[in-house]
């Protein structure tokens, strides 16, 4: 049986203690280093830890400032190049769509409890709500919560359709469930994770639907952007749900091989995309974050660059979704 479920409201309080967890009784090396890697994770979450907003305002407030944050005090003075900026700015252009959220029935009871369970929270209406508040479309993208017949999630082009997999939640509830302490809520966790993973995928739709350049590696910068939208989304507990993510990713690559799982396939590494997300979370908050900061999670000499780091993408994705940014955003 899974779910031990808590029911509404859900993310909230006390930051993702999740990730304080873990892993007692499990001796695999791999996993002993994802152990360290999240207590200090946990630490510096609880360090910065704010009271936390709910989904239900979290999903409302997306902002992307208009001068985003100058990074605080680089440790060295930082080489500044000026940003290129498209020589001809796209025109704005009218909202023709919005994110459309829709749950699959299934076959499969476990499936249809999580079905049922998403539906109620309306965690992911409060997320799509603030999405769609934020930037123009120039169509409908259909989200699903379907069975896949994998743990996976997709845009598919084609059909601009943005699919979560159910098997994809269950993973990541077993995930969690098996390396979380036992006060924790593996529910919560799994929850933030697969909101991280719904921006990464939005990212790659607004790319495609707005033709945007990514910022580097698709994958790389659709990354980048589901840290800068739970960041700059003005609630305080978008940081902490982008480490939770972070940590999910370091748990599976303890457990997986490199493209064991399909999710993986054109990914970095898990293990590199938890340094990046540190990265860009203490970038933006080196203060708050500094607990981050140690060999297992945020190397001294990685730290260093991540305020100038987070502010290139900040300011890069600020500036390609500008012209498609609603009245008011
Ligand atoms: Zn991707």
């Amino acid at each position: 049986m899974f779910l031990s479920f808590r029911r509404m409201p859900l993310p909230g309080g006390g930051l993702f203690l999740v990730v304080l967890i873990l892993l007692a009784g499990c001796t695999a090396q791999g996993l002993q280093k994802a152990s360290q890697a999240l207590e200090k994770t946990a630490d510096a979450l609880d360090q910065a830890a704010e009271p936390v907003a709910g989904p239900d305002s979290a999903g409302k407030m997306i902002r992307v400032p208009a001068t985003p944050n100058p990074p605080p005090t680089p440790v060295e003075p930082v080489e500044t190049k000026p940003l290129e900026t498209p020589a001809v700015e796209p025109p704005r252009f009218e909202d023709q769509g919005d994110f459309k959220l829709g749950y699959a029935e299934s076959s499969d009871p476990t499936a249809n409890e999580w079905m049922v369970y998403l539906k109620e929270s309306r965690h992911f209406e409060g997320i799509v709500d603030g999405l769609n508040a934020f930037v123009a479309l120039p169509r409908d993208v259909p989200v699903v919560f379907q069975d896949c017949g994998e743990a996976n999630a997709f845009y598919l082009p084609e059909e601009t359709t943005l699919v979560l997999c159910y098997e994809l939640v269950s993973e990541l509830q077993a995930l969690f469930a098996e390396n979380t302490a036992e006060e924790e809520d593996p529910t919560k966790s799994t929850l933030f994770a697969t909101e991280f993973i719904f921006y990464h995928e939005a990212g790659h739709a607004l790319i495609h639907l707005l033709d945007l350049p990514a910022t580097g590696r698709e994958e790389d910068s659709v990354d980048q952007l589901a840290t800068f939208l739970l960041i700059e989304r003005g609630d305080e507990a978008g940081p902490g749900i982008a480490l939770n993510a972070a940590a999910a990713f370091m748990l599976w690559s303890s457990l997986e091989e490199p493209g064991e799982l399909a999710f993986w396939d054109e990914h970095a590494l898990g293990q590199q995309r938890f340094y990046n997300i540190a990265c860009w979370v203490y970038g933006r908050n080196p203060e708050g974050f500094a607990n981050l900061i140690d060999d297992e999670v945020l190397p001294a000499e990685r730290a260093e660059s991540c305020p100038d780091e987070y502010y290139k993408l900040s300011m890069a994705w600020a500036r390609l979704l500008e012209p498609y940014l609603k009245e008011g955003t």
